[in-house]
């Protein structure tokens, strides 16, 4: 066993662990990173790149609550459920179902707006600081209703986004095509969010923040930490070959740290929304920006080199294989709009660190501030990590 001794241990090299790490570092702590892997190499690679900060409302409301039943066993949902991981999920579920009611999706709400807010700017100076302001692009997004039923349906969320002050612009669908002429005619409407920034790579842009977090001194430890304990000076990271001793923890290790703060004392209902990518490689994007034709829970995102369609949520946990219908159904239903898309270039299969209500866990945990918890961003862990890092500096600063 190797033993190597240190201020502060991050448990995970996702962008939150990373953006936690740079921070710390800036702020004149001896860091290092425990990673089994490439560091950036989980859901922070393959999603969809969009810096959301007008994402308020959480994946529980109402109306998913109400059409659960049907939107969760039908084949070509957004939402769909994997039967053998039934009783597994079962307590994560309830805790949802009751996340989704109305009082509680406002509360909701209210923190995830109070979180996003001012996205944009904060990773527009983090994305400068690690050298990645070329791959940033200002041009807005948008949301797809593709019949006027649906974005009538879509005005209690439009209410309560105004309500929290998110910039967003409704559009009639000729507006929505003069702003992207290759899509296909249709019958609805668009919201335009002209603050929202996107990522032309998020894998690169994981890169150069991994670069930056070297380049300002961090240690990355390459190993899986299987065991996280309090002793009479401080905490031990159990992470073979290695020991590691430590004054605070940071555990952020995404769709991964349950287990890590059930250890420490810090019971949480963190499960996994499972996410999937196809890519097609193209010279000519036929899009500027990322948009989101909302019935199919999927954006399609303008990326270097390649159109990216990215999305769905599958609740199945993290050990079963990627499920090729809800791949074919991703991708048959980008070439609903854009029938010459052909055959995907590669596909992927991701892990949102998820949480029933869809509110990060930034906290420090039950038992003090020697242990912080930074997890659970589900489907906003790009655009909070900023904001995260933020936050736990502040925590260890207090
Ligand atoms: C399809 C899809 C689209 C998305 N689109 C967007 C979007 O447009 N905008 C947005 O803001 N967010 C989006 N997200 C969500 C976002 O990608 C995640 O919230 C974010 O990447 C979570 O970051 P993380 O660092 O917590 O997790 P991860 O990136 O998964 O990193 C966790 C890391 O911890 C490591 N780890 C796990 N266990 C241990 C252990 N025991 N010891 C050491 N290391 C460990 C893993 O190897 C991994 O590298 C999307 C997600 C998906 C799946």
């Amino acid at each position: 066993m190797s033993r190597i001794t240190t201020d502060v241990a991050v448990i995970g090299g996702g962008v939150i662990g990373l953006a936690i790490a740079l921070r710390l570092r800036a702020d004149g702590r001896e860091v290092v990173v425990i990673e089994p892997n490439e560091p950036g190499s989980g859901a922070s690679y393959g999603n969809a790149g969009t810096i959301a900060d007008y994402a308020v409302i959480p994946v529980g409301t109402p109306s998913v609550l109400r059409n659960a039943v049907s939107l969760l066993f039908d084949a070509n949902s957004p939402l769909s459920i994997r039967a053998s991981a039934l009783p597994t999920l079962f307590p994560w579920l309830a805790r949802f179902a009751r996340e989704s009611l109305p009082r509680r999706y406002r509360q909701n709400a209210c923190r995830i707006a109070e979180l996003v807010s001012g996205a944009s700017g904060a990773w527009t100076e983090f994305a400068a600081e690690i050298g990645a302001s070329d791959l940033l692009s200002a041009k807005g997004c948008l949301y797809l209703y593709e019949t006027q039923k649906a974005f009538k349906a879509a005005g209690a969320d439009i209410a309560l986004r105004r309500s929290f002050g998110v910039a967003q612009d409704l559009l009639s669908a000729g507006e929505v095509l003069r702003l992207e002429p290759r899509l296909p005619p249709f019958e609805g409407g668009g919201l335009f969010f002209p603050g929202a920034i996107n990522l032309s790579d998020p894998g690169e842009v994981m890169h150069r923040l991994s670069t930056a977090v070297r380049r300002a001194g961090v240690e990355f430890i390459r190993a899986f930490a299987q065991g996280i304990a309090r002793q009479s000076k401080g905490i031990r990271i159990a992470a073979a070959p290695f020991e590691i001793g430590a004054r605070t923890a940071i555990i952020a290790a995404g769709a991964q740290s349950r287990r890590l703060a059930a250890q420490i004392g810090d019971p949480v209902r963190l499960d996994t929304e499972r996410g999937y990518h196809v890519e097609f490689d193209m010279a000519e994007l036929p899009i500027e920006r990322p948009v989101c034709p909302t019935a199919h829970g999927f954006y399609l995102c303008p990326m270097r080199g390649r159109l990216r369609v990215a999305g769905l949520v599958e609740l199945g946990g993290l050990t079963a294989r990627a499920n090729p219908r809800r791949i074919e159904n991703l991708a048959a239903n980008a070439r609903r709009i854009f029938p010459d898309l052909g055959e995907p270039s590669r596909t992927w299969l991701g892990f949102r660190p998820s949480m029933p209500d869809s509110v990060p866990v930034i906290r420090p945990s039950r038992g003090g501030r020697d242990v912080i918890l930074a997890f659970g961003h589900g489907h906003i862990g790009l655009t909070l990590a900023p904001r995260t890092a933020q936050m736990v500096s502040a925590l260890l600063a207090a």
